[in-house]
């Protein structure tokens, strides 16, 4: 039996879909496929699975529930084991890289990715009594199109009848916003009969949409200047902004933490407390600060509304996420004296979740409710109390170019579908105002219904050949909800022929080994090519450090003059050079570099001095961690397979011999083969051309524009002949990323 704690049911009756406990029982009971529609907020993550549990789904077997963000795998599972009143031990979740299930898990919350990793071992998916596929829509809305998801719902569409055969059933549960459910309803092919919906009343109350008069670019400051009217001229009640990305967010934090400082002794010890928690901030100096600040009330004039400027946020994309007071000395905004205190947090699916924990708890007394955030608000977490919805209309969208394979990430408009679900964010508690800060022409003429724009679908190479170790011979006739695109599908076949990983269609054993790994297949590759002169320590940090993104930052983020950034740019250029070392090695370029950087900051950690290492040369602390993650995962993944293949997580290992560096290169030419670049001569460059601009200029393999070395690549000093890169990126021109040297000059 499960016994909550009483504010827990307090909470819990008032969710509209308690009510349909009985209904939603019967009905899963009763059919083998059941699709479950309802508003955010309603409850479906938070209950069904409790349901499901109270209804011994977790006698035998266990209950999955699958998420399309790792964000909502994590908090779920600790809002369900807190609401049941059971540890993680039971209530556990598992995402790509870690997890907390154990030999009691009940409910397990998993990322889809994860859940697919699984069917390949066990086909039958024979651990669980129920799959729920939680946020099914999310598959269909503009920037999180998981084809995961899709393969999954696929593939359980032929497991659940097989599990059914055995006399061992297994239900699936698909739960979605009520958005194109016909998808699944009406598609015979994918559920032969279909499936009843169940949908569940979500309390949504009436929701008034104001469209700006006219679309500005500066959407930033435009969020800025409305959050500033709501909190001066607009009744109680909590207030969330989206915007786009990590940086947009804390920037705007920083900005509305300055413009509406915390004023009474409470608030500005909750806010300490906070400072406390990051760890990372000297508390006495947090409370300083804030005393300061609270000081500087009283001298400050007051400002006039309508001439308010904010400069405009120009910075460099850092990941830096912890948005301390010290931080903002650039960022000019004049304190406003005569407005109620902000409480304003940041929210976004990287953020620890202790800190996205806080969007659930009230402000301090006297404050008012301010969360920034990212789309992980719009269907993913509910925040309580909000009242008015702030959209900019936009989101960030990871555009991968299926030809030539250039990453880049673009502001886009959202979709119809997400601004609604973003609206609708404001009526979960009482009336609610959504302010789009954009017109209403824009929203109809520019903004797409949900679909997907082809350009935004990711490379499918893993998956491909997942669903070719899984004997999917025909993979275009896989009954996919929704079909991949045909171009990718080929694109995907022949670089996997390329890799060796197919031949005629059919895996091979390098192919199976590959696959093996949860990385892309030419990380696998590495992998598996690294079985001589002990390279598999080498080879393990490596693609562990270049499957995570932004390891070594290019602007120091915690100065704030040019001068000292100048400075610490150039002790840090000066530190990577030193650890490119020679021969060799430096050829292995920016990689080595990578090696290094890992190796010293693993050191720096056994000597529990981290965190200042990143700081004094430039690396991003959490890449760090989740390499030291990747890395102890791919070494046990190893040791499983390869029985005599003798790796440990080494915190001291040497830097490579001239020969295994070598060998390095040649191991980082058979994963990327495909993608090399040579350099372009001054004599190829045509007559009234700059040719100083071609000084770093390479030609790549499948490109015409020509690609360049980037800022602080260590090879800029020896331009070798041709180069093996990681990936291209965009900016305002086209730079390779990870480059080694395959031939010296
Ligand atoms: P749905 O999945 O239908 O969108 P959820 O089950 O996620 O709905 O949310 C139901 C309710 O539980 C919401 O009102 C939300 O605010 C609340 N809730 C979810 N997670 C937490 C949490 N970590 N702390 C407090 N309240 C939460
Ligand atoms: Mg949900």
């Amino acid at each position: 039996d499960v016994i909550r704690n009483e504010e827990i049911q307090a909470a819990r009756l008032k969710l509209p879909i308690l009510a349909e406990e009985q209904q939603i029982m019967e009905v899963v009971n009763d059919n083998p496929v059941v699709i479950i529609a309802g508003e955010t907020g309603s409850g479906k993550t938070t209950q069904v699975p409790q349901f499901l549990f109270e209804a011994g789904y977790a006698l035998k077997k266990q209950i999955a529930v699958t998420e399309p963000r790792r964000v909502a795998a994590i908090s779920m599972s600790q809002r369900v084991a807190l609401e049941m009143n059971l540890s993680s031990r039971e209530v556990s979740y598992l995402i790509r890289f870690e997890g907390n299930v154990t030999e009691d898990t009940k409910i397990k919350f998993m990322t889809d990715g994860v859940l697919l990793k699984e069917v390949q071992s066990d086909f039958l998916l024979s651990k669980y009594s129920v799959v729920v596929l939680d946020e099914a829509h999310e598959r269909q809305r503009l920037v999180f199109r998981s084809v995961y998801t899709d393969i999954l719902i696929g593939l359980l569409s032929r497991i659940v009848p097989l599990r059914h055969k055995r006399g061992d059933p297994l239900k699936l549960i698909v739960m979605s916003a009520t958005l194109r459910l016909e998808d699944f309803t009406l598609n015979r092919r994918l559920f032969r009969n279909p499936p009843p919906v169940v949908k569940v009343d979500a309390r949504q109350f009436p929701v008034t949409i104001h469209f700006n008069k006219r679309t500005n670019d500066d959407y930033l400051k435009d969020a800025f200047n409305k959050a500033v009217k709501i909190n001066t001229k607009l009744p109680e009640g909590g207030i969330l902004i989206f915007v786009t990305g990590q940086q947009e967010v804390n920037s705007l934090v920083r900005k509305l933490r300055k413009a509406f400082p915390l004023r009474h002794k409470e608030q500005i010890l909750e806010r300490s407390a906070e400072l406390r928690e990051n760890g990372d901030e000297d508390v006495e100096e947090g409370m300083r600060t804030a005393l300061r600040k609270k000081r500087k009330l009283k001298i400050l004039p007051e400002i006039n509304l309508d001439d308010y400027s904010v400069p405009g946020d120009t910075e460099h994309a850092s990941d830096d996420d912890d948005i301390t007071d010290e931080d903002d000395s650039n960022v000019e905004v004049t304190t406003i004296t005569n407005a109620q205190p902000l409480w304003t947090l940041p929210l976004y699916s990287l953020l620890p979740s202790h800190k996205q924990q806080k969007v659930f708890q009230p402000p301090p007394p006297g404050c008012r409710l301010c969360v920034v955030s990212t789309n992980v608000a719009e269907t993913s977490l509910t925040i309580p109390g909000v009242k008015y919805v702030v959209d900019t209309g936009k989101a960030k969208v990871k555009l991968y170019d299926k030809v030539t394979g250039v990453t880049s990430y673009v502001v886009h408009w959202t979709s119809k579908a997400s601004a609604d679900q973003r609206a609708g964010r404001a009526g979960r508690t009482g009336p609610g105002h959504c302010y789009r800060l954009y017109s209403s022409a824009v929203f109809n003429d520019t903004f797409q219904d949900y679909s997907v724009p082809e350009i935004q679908q990711k490379p499918v190479d893993d998956l491909y050949l997942q669903m070719k170790c899984m004997n999917v011979d025909k993979v275009v006739n896989f009954p996919f909800p929704t079909a991949p695109d045909l171009l990718q599908l080929k694109t995907a076949e022949s670089r996997l022929e390329t890799l060796g990983a197919l031949k005629a269609g059919k895996v091979t054993p390098l192919g199976r080994a590959i696959a093996r790994f949860p990385l892309l297949p030419r990380y696998g590759k590495m992998l598996a090519l690294s079985h001589q002169q002990d390279l598999l320590p080498y080879t393990i940090c490596l693609v562990a450090a270049l499957s995570v993104q932004e390891v070594l930052l290019e602007v120091p983020v915690l100065q704030t003059s040019l001068e000292e950034k100048k400075q610490t740019r150039q002790r840090w250029a000066t530190t990577r050079l030193q650890w490119a070392g020679q021969g060799n090695s430096q050829l292995l370029g920016d990689n080595m570099v990578l090696l290094k950087a890992v190796g010293a900051a693993e050191y720096a950690n056994t000597q529990g001095k981290l965190e200042r290492f990143c700081e004094e040369n430039g690396l991003r602390h959490k890449a760090v961690v989740e390499i030291r993650k990747l890395r102890l995962q791919l070494t046990n993944e190893i040791k499983n397979n390869v029985p005599d293949a003798e790796v440990v997580v080494d915190p001291k290992l040497e830097p490579p011999t001239d020969l295994q560096a070598k060998l390095l290169r040649q191991v980082l030419l058979s994963g990327m083969g495909d993608q090399i670049a040579r350099k372009i001569s001054l004599d190829e460059v045509k007559e009234g051309e700059d040719k100083a601009r071609f000084k770093y200029a390479y030609q790549a393999n499948n490109m015409e524009e020509p690609v360049f070395l980037h800022q602080g690549s260590v090879l800029k000093k020896l331009l070798p002949q041709f180069v093996v890169y990681q990936e291209v990126y965009e900016t305002n021109k086209m730079y390779m990323r990870g480059v080694t040297a395959i031939e010296p000059e």
